[in-house]
């Protein structure tokens, strides 16, 4: 390039060969974390906005990096999506937010708690036995279809939107619930979603952040959590962080929310306390 003296050049070579080798640990290290058990789920709670609570619970996955040390998803799930290591990661998660999900109800038949919600990337919805794995994962845990919201992406319909739509309907078939995850931050939004087979929105939190400060932003929210009612779809709303943003969204008859202002991400053994259903009043 203009400006680049020799030196440059060859550091600029030397950052290329260091980020190539260290793509290739990467790549190494999933396949091993994979094999060695180094991944771990949080799962963060899903309220109903009228009364606060635990309907629902995300799974979350993190790696027990062995030098680098808990890493969350930022760090690995788009070098796991490249390298296709994001399948069998993936897969990991469903079986284990499942097995999870039916200790949960098995230590407590009165929990509040009614599924649990797990992200599914693009590539591991793609893999040709995607179905089969979901239902293989319900049998191995002994977890019911209901137990099971899976979160997608808009743009996984963007490609072969008949074999998606297909896959779709099967789990649905199943009586597992499907969610679009992020709504709002992809291409195809409203028009897109008459003929898609799901259950629930999920509003992205890049449209909560501004309902207490845009007139507009508020109109918006307020639009599409009416037009989704109509459409028989609930709403769960994503990066709730302030009692305003929850009281604005159960006005507008948002059913659902998630955020820090209920809960972050939580281990496994912090959620039982949070469904049982005689909470203390
Ligand atoms: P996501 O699906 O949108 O998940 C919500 C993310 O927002 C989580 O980050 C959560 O900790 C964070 N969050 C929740 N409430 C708030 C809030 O009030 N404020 C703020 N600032 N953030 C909030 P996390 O755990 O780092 O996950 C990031 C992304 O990684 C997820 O975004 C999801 O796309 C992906 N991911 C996580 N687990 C999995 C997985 O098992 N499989 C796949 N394919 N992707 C996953
Ligand atoms: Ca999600
Ligand atoms: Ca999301
Ligand atoms: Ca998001």
């Amino acid at each position: 390039a203009k400006g680049m003296g020799k030196g440059d050049w060859q550091r600029y070579q030397s950052d290329l060969a260091h980020a190539m080798v260290q793509r290739l640990e990467m790549r190494t290290q999933l396949h091993e974390a994979i094999e060695g058990e180094q991944f771990m789920l949080q799962f963060q709670p899903i309220v109903e906005l009228a009364d606060q609570r635990v309907t629902g619970v995300e799974a979350l996955v993190r790696w027990q990096h062995p030098t680098r040390g808990l890493l969350g998803p930022f760090h690995f799930v788009e070098a796991a999506e490249e390298s296709g290591a994001i399948v069998g990661i993936g897969n990991w998660v469903l079986r284990q937010a499942l097995r999870q999900i039916a200790d949960w109800k098995a230590a407590d038949p009165a929990t509040t708690l009614r599924y649990v919600s797990v992200n599914v990337s693009p590539r591991q919805f793609r893999s040709p036995d995607f179905v089969e794995q979901v239902r293989a994962a319900l049998a191995g845990a002994g977890a019911r279809p209901e137990w099971l919201l899976l979160e997608i992406t808009e743009s996984l319909v963007l490609k072969d939107a008949d074999k998606v739509i297909r896959d779709l309907r099967a789990l649905r078939a199943m009586g597992v619930r499907i969610a679009i995850d992020d709504f709002g931050t992809g291409y195809s939004s409203l028009s897109y979603l008459r003929q898609m087979p799901v259950d629930v929105l999920k509003l992205d939190k890049s449209f909560i952040d501004d309902i207490l400060t845009s007139r507009q932003q508020h109109a918006l929210v307020d639009a599409i959590v009416t037009l989704a009612g109509n459409l028989d779809l609930a709403v769960v709303a994503e990066g709730i962080e302030e009692a305003g943003q929850r009281i604005a969204l159960d006005t507008m008859g948002c059913d659902y929310g998630q955020g820090y202002h209920f809960a972050r991400p939580l281990w496994p053994a912090d959620i039982p306390a949070l469904t049982a259903s005689a909470q203390p009043a």
